[in-house]
């Protein structure tokens, strides 16, 4: 059985269809823009790509990463706080 189903483009998880990317600032300290390497340029992607899902799974993993530290640091604030309102003598 053939598939005539034609191929539809999903917008580029890596650059979110803009063809570009921001190259973090950290990396560069200045403000750098490269053409995203996943969809060449154009922003779409056949979303049936190994690569595609790739991104979207790296994408989600960078995320939990990032909430994770924020998690941490919120967590180490609040303790910090806490050490200086018992050395206070407030609690
Ligand atoms: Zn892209």
């Amino acid at each position: 059985m053939v598939n005539q189903m034609a191929t539809s483009q999903a917008s580029c998880i890596e650059c979110g269809g803009n063809g570009w990317i921001r190259v973090p600032y950290s990396q560069t300290k200045e403000e750098i823009h490269a053409m995203c390497p996943t969809c060449a340029y154009t922003g779409t992607v056949d979303p049936k790509t190994e690569e595609h899902y790739k991104n979207i799974i790296r994408e989600k993993e960078e995320r939990i990463e990032e909430l994770l530290r924020d998690n941490k640091k919120l967590a180490n604030e609040y303790n910090d706080q806490v050490e200086r309102l018992r050395k206070a003598g407030v609690i």
